[in-house]
């Protein structure tokens, strides 16, 4: 009081410093609390501030419609995103492979190569080339059933059948996705089942530069992070489309591919070109072949349209009658736990267990909280101060 009545009378309002030198040497206890709230609330307030991701100029933001505490901006869902600066230095590029960007076509598909062209870079869309790195097989008599492109509003009657039935899945999420739908990203996580990448806007990641895949990498995985506390290292190319190339850039990413052996080519549900009946008459066939295939596969569906969740749902009592389901992870012969970076050194955990012993991490929701808990000291700080 004697500082505001100090300031009215000589009509000259000290600039903040000032006014907080003057509470630190001459007033009580309670406005040095205040003061020091102030601090403690300043500070708080640039750490926070100071965990936004660097602004690129021209880069689309999207602000989630949900509840989710996000942390950082993220590109436009299924836009291309940018690289952030900091990222670049992820990967030496004079040690990647020089194989040529490849071109894509009026319809958006690869331009296909030169006749007689040789398979120089062990590109698989053209040649179905596999780099012993790849995971695109499973041991015999087991299976691995993988979706990709969710999480999506149809997810949920998937993940629920997956739960009353007490099945693991391999989920390779989209990073747009992840954004618009945390929770059921989270309650896929918490449910036990394997999280993997797919990129951020679903490009053929032979036709972009080695900054183009980091970004569609990158972004994903820091969403996936957000929301889940950890960092996957399987990820799929979409289409399967990957050569030496996008195997290098992806390895010093700390990522590995993941194919497929089996395709129920459910994506063309929705244009109609397949039907329903033809989808349950192959997954027969994969069932039938069980005794007598030498090896076990991997699975590829979608969760991304109504159609391909119901025929999902209708596969995998085909499936669990012919072979062992089992995770993507035991098919590449890793643990569980070693399929996100933060644990990747847990390979001595049995490859078939799953544990749910990797707790999310709260990092935004705490330094929030951080943030409002010394907001609400300073403001309490305040009125005490008014009212003394
Ligand atoms: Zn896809």
């Amino acid at each position: 009081m004697t500082i505001m009545s100090y300031d009215i009378k000589n009509q000259k309002l000290p600039s903040p410093f000032f006014f907080q030198l003057f509470y630190i040497f001459d007033l009580s206890n309670i406005m040095k609390t205040f003061v020091f709230a102030s601090f403690i609330a300043a500070i708080t307030v640039k750490l926070v501030v100071g965990q936004s991701p660097t602004s690129i100029s021209g880069a689309p933001t999207y602000v989630p419609q949900n509840n989710f505490p996000w942390k950082n901006k993220y590109p436009t869902p299924l836009s291309v995103p940018e690289i952030k600066p900091e990222w670049a230095s992820l990967v030496k590029n004079d040690t990647v492979p020089q194989a040529p960007v490849n071109i894509k076509g009026p319809d958006g598909s690869l331009l296909p190569p030169a006749p007689g062209a040789t398979d120089t870079y062990c590109h698989w869309s053209f040649y179905q080339c596999l780099k012993p790195t790849d995971i695109a097989s499973c041991q015999k008599g087991n299976w691995a059933v993988t979706y990709d492109d969710g999480p999506s509003p149809y997810s949920s009657k998937l993940y629920d059948y997956l739960k009353e039935n007490n099945i693991k899945a391999t989920f390779f999420v989209i990073g747009g996705q992840v954004v618009q739908y945390p929770d059921l990203l989270k309650r896929l996580y918490d449910d036990g089942h394997e999280i993997a990448l797919h990129t951020w806007s679903h490009q053929l990641l032979t036709s972009q530069t080695n900054e183009e895949i980091i970004a569609e990498l990158k972004w994903t995985e820091l969403a996936v992070k957000e929301v889940i506390g950890v960092s996957p290292r399987l990820m799929r190319p979409p289409y399967g489309d990957i050569d030496d190339r996008v195997r290098e850039v992806l390895k010093q990413l700390g990522f590995i591919p993941v194919i497929w052996s089996a395709d129920t080519t459910d994506w063309k549900l929705a244009s109609g070109a397949i039907d329903v009946a033809t989808i349950q008459n192959t997954v027969k066939g994969w069932a039938a072949n069980a005794s007598t295939a030498t090896q076990g596969g991997i699975s590829l569906e979608h969760d991304i349209t109504e159609k391909g969740v119901e025929i999902a749902i209708q596969s995998l009592p085909v499936l669990k009658g012919a072979y062992n389901l089992t995770l993507t992870s035991q098919c590449g012969n890793m643990s569980h736990e070693a399929i996100y970076k933060e644990h990747q050194d847990q390979s001595s955990s049995s490859p078939n267990s799953v544990s749910p012993n990797a707790t999310p991490s709260n990092d935004g929701v705490d330094s929030f909280a951080l943030m409002k808990t010394s907001l609400m000291l300073t403001a309490i700080a305040l009125l005490v101060m008014l009212f003394l």
